[in-house]
């Protein structure tokens, strides 16, 4: 089959031919349709720190993705060919404690489809059924594709109570414009989108009801005096991975504030812990989505009317992957989506 391959320890992808992986009794064989391109599949592409540290080579990256099932271990029982299904990317053990106690999420012995193991930018993948998510008629399979990173945003927006809150988001990358977008879905008065990047305020701006700013030109005071807001943000989430971002959010949030991070800095960052203790802050760090609300939630917004569509911004055919993975080296676009069928 063709799969893009991380071939050696060097910067790009190579699209190759390799071996359709053979299933296990409990695994399912899904025909890939769509990818989306992640910005940890960037991370695998410009081949940095922490891709060298992380990524055995050679691989088959990706883990964004819908498909079809083709193929059914002899031991599950509850899936059928031809489902449409996405799945949760991150394959966990059943031995630790968080696991035995249902927190599948917590689970310490994660392992990341197209990190760790062989990923979905390819024909076929194999995954276990139990990270299977069937997708319903109403959820296309370019949707189904984003599903994974939209999750990161749901799992990160839904941590605090959102209704009739003030929200700050930094970072309007693709999951910190998704977040917007569940965060004004869920009932937040105003949602205050910072990035320092004019073309992803903009896109943000297009895609979602919310105030973007950007922090390069204006300063946060001001937009909250603008806006009427007394205290400061009730909620905040980190999805820039920016440490002056973290800085400003801690800074402007209000006494007893909740802020969920997301983003993932490059390196230690320095945090204003005084700030922290005398505003009384809670912050929690978001890893992946829980298995398997998150995946519940998702589905169940969408339905209700989130509409997810205008935050894809590019689709290609597969062939052309190395245009995609340079619109997203670029920073401007949304989600970039290719098509195998
Ligand atoms: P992205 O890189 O596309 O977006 C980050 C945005 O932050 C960019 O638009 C950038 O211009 C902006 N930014 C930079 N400095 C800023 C500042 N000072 N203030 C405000 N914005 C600033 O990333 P993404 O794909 O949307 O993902 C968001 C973050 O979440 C990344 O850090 C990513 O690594 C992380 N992530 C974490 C998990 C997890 O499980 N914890 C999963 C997926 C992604
Ligand atoms: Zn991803």
């Amino acid at each position: 089959m063709k799969a893009l391959v991380k071939a050696e320890a060097a910067p790009g992808l190579t699209m190759r031919a390799v071996d359709v992986p053979e299933i296990g009794p409990n695994d399912i064989l899904i025909r890939i349709r769509k990818t989306g391109i992640c910005g940890t599949d960037l991370h695998i592409w410009n081949w940095d720190e922490w891709a060298q540290k992380t990524v055995p080579v050679p691989m088959v990256v990706g883990h964004e993705y819908a498909g079809e099932i083709v193929e059914i271990g002899s031991h599950v029982e509850d899936l059928k060919l031809g489902q449409r299904v996405s799945g949760e990317g991150h394959v966990v053990g059943h031995r630790s404690r968080a696991a035995r106690a249902g927190k599948f999420h917590l689970d310490p012995e994660t392992r990341g489809v197209g990190v760790n193991i062989p990923g979905a930018f390819a024909e076929y993948l194999k995954l276990p059924a139990f990270n299977a998510i069937p997708l319903p008629d109403d959820i296309d399979d370019e949707l189904g594709a984003i599903l994974d990173p939209f999750g990161n945003a749901v799992h990160t927006a839904l941590t605090y109570d959102l209704v009739g809150e003030d929200v700050l988001i930094t970072g309007a990358g693709p999951i910190g414009i998704m977040a917007a977008m569940v965060a004004r879905h869920a009932g937040a008065r105003h949602v205050v989108l910072t990035d320092i990047n004019a073309d992803r305020l903009a896109l943000a701006g297009r895609v979602a009801d919310i105030t973007p700013v950007n922090v390069a030109e204006e300063d946060l005071m001001d937009v909250r005096a603008r806006l009427g807001m007394r205290e400061g943000f009730d909620v905040g989430m980190e999805m820039s991975g920016a440490a002056p971002a973290l800085s400003q959010m801690i800074e402007n949030m209000l006494m007893g504030g909740r802020i969920a991070v997301l983003g993932i800095p490059a390196k230690p960052i320095e945090t204003d812990w005084v700030a922290v203790v005398f505003k009384a802050l809670t912050i929690k760090g978001i890893y992946g989505r829980e298995m398997f609300e998150t995946w519940y939630k998702m589905i169940a917004m969408i339905q209700s009317g989130l509409d997810l569509r205008a935050i894809v911004t590019d689709r290609l055919p597969v062939a052309e992957f190395a245009t995609g993975f340079k619109r997203m080296g670029e920073g401007g676009c949304g989600k970039v989506v290719l098509d195998w069928s």
